[in-house]
């Protein structure tokens, strides 16, 4: 029997990342420390937060008050556009509002380095190559156990992993995918050159949920009629899709109900036929756009 809630991936720096994980992102106020608590409480040992969500502080509170050893959870969190220039007092920043030691996987948010003095503005002296030279030295510091990228596309890794200041490949892009969004490519290159991939947004998002908390994504056919035949739901599916493609999932819920049912991922799976309907449907879009970034950062190269 596949027990997923317990599976990790191995990543090129030899460690192991818990399979499934708690997104916090756009978690209101008093939302997410609960959540967090909530999860860890009932098996979720994966926590992914951003200095850009302002979730940093309650997602410390919430392991704290869950009960469970700093060491048997994974935090993952990310460098945001305007400290790219500042990578040492952004990454300490994170760890005293989170409150803990270390961080088991530090992440560059965005290909995009923006002036923290005008968000319109990108830094013309300063691009991600200067940004991985600052992650890498984080390394040193022992308080940050793996380094990685987010929204990293093809082009973006090519340039990075060719420059010779490159000395430690990402040991994740963390990126969105989900049935509408697959990017088929962008994984087979990150797999080629040995990059796990995280999948965000992996239930669709929050669009369309502020009618019915689910997105086009869980209306569509496809996932209904599998969800159907294994008496689970369309959100299940997609995160058992996403898992069995090789990625780590971190679908993001406030509500315990839905908090369980993201994590009800054991002993069962999807044959190959149905991964194979669900590669086909035709449905795209993205969740998160660049518009509101002063370069454009989603190429299309990942199709
Ligand atoms: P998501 O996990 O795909 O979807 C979250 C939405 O679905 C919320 O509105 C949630 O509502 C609802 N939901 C959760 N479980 C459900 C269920 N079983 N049934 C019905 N509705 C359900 O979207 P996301 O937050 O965009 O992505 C997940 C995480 O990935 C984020 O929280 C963040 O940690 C990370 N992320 C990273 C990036 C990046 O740039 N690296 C970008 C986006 C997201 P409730 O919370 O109200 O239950």
């Amino acid at each position: 029997m596949t027990q997923n809630t317990k599976l990790t991936f191995k990543l090129n720096s030899g460690a192991s990342i818990p399979a499934v994980g708690l997104g916090t992102w756009q978690g209101k106020p008093n939302e997410v420390k609960d959540a967090v608590k909530y999860a860890l409480q009932h098996g979720y040992r994966h926590i992914d937060t951003a200095l850009n969500y302002g979730t940093e502080k309650e997602v410390g509170q919430g392991i704290r008050e869950s009960g469970v050893p700093r060491d048997q959870i994974w935090v993952t969190t990310k460098l945001d556009n305007t400290w790219h220039r500042r990578v040492m007092e952004g990454f300490e920043k994170s760890l005293s509002d989170l409150d803990i030691d270390y961080l088991d996987l530090y992440l560059v948010h965005f290909p995009c380095s923006t002036d923290p003095n005008d968000a319109s503005k990108h830094l013309p002296d300063w691009d991600y190559i200067k940004t991985w030279q600052e992650m890498q030295k984080l390394l040193d510091t022992g308080k940050v156990k793996n380094i990685g990228v987010s929204n990293f596309q093809i082009s973006h890794l090519e340039k990075l992993l060719n420059d010779p200041s490159c000395k430690v490949v990402p040991a994740v892009n963390q990126i969105e995918l989900h049935p509408a969004n697959p990017s088929p490519k962008l994984l087979d290159f990150c797999k080629s050159k040995g990059i796990h991939c995280t999948a965000y947004s992996c239930l669709g998002g929050t669009i369309g949920s502020a009618i019915n908390n689910s997105g086009p994504l869980m209306e569509e056919a496809t996932l209904i009629k599998i969800a159907k035949a294994h008496k689970k739901s369309p959100q299940q599916v997609a995160l058992m899709w996403g898992l069995q493609r090789g990625t780590s999932i971190i679908p993001k819920s406030v509500t315990p109900k839905r908090i369980d049912s993201n994590f009800d991922l054991d002993g069962w799976s999807l044959t190959e036929a149905e991964m194979k309907e669900i590669d086909a449907i035709k449905l795209r879009f993205k969740v998160v756009q660049d518009g509101w970034m002063p370069i454009k950062v989603f190429l299309g190269d990942d199709e």
